[in-house]
């Protein structure tokens, strides 16, 4: 009477873990996971501090390293001073050849 015929889906509703979480979460935030998947991760973080405090440094990481990626501004007037360095030393040989 208890049995809806769901052995299986009884043996896959496993708590998942908190080191289940840190190799789940980038896939998860991804889009990567089953929606079935998706809901275990969610439904952990939701009731753990520790994957929570886990979330928050993970999203710093990736916010810090987004900043990182952007090209980094030579200091004006760097360039001329590079071509001009060059069209000096070329010209010197130039005329000297
Ligand atoms: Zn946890």
């Amino acid at each position: 009477m208890s049995d809806f015929g769901g052995h299986m889906l009884r043996e896959q509703l496993v708590e998942i873990t908190c080191n289940d979480i840190e190799e789940l979460y980038g896939d998860y935030r991804e889009g990567d996971l089953s929606k079935y998947e998706a809901t275990l991760v969610s439904s952990h973080i939701e009731q753990c501090e520790e994957c929570q405090a886990f979330v928050d440094t993970y999203e710093l990481v990736i916010a810090v390293a987004k900043t990182l990626q952007a090209p980094p501004r030579l200091p004006d007037g760097f360039k001329e001073r590079l071509r001009k360095g060059l069209n000096e030393r070329l010209g010197i040989s130039l005329s000297e050849a």
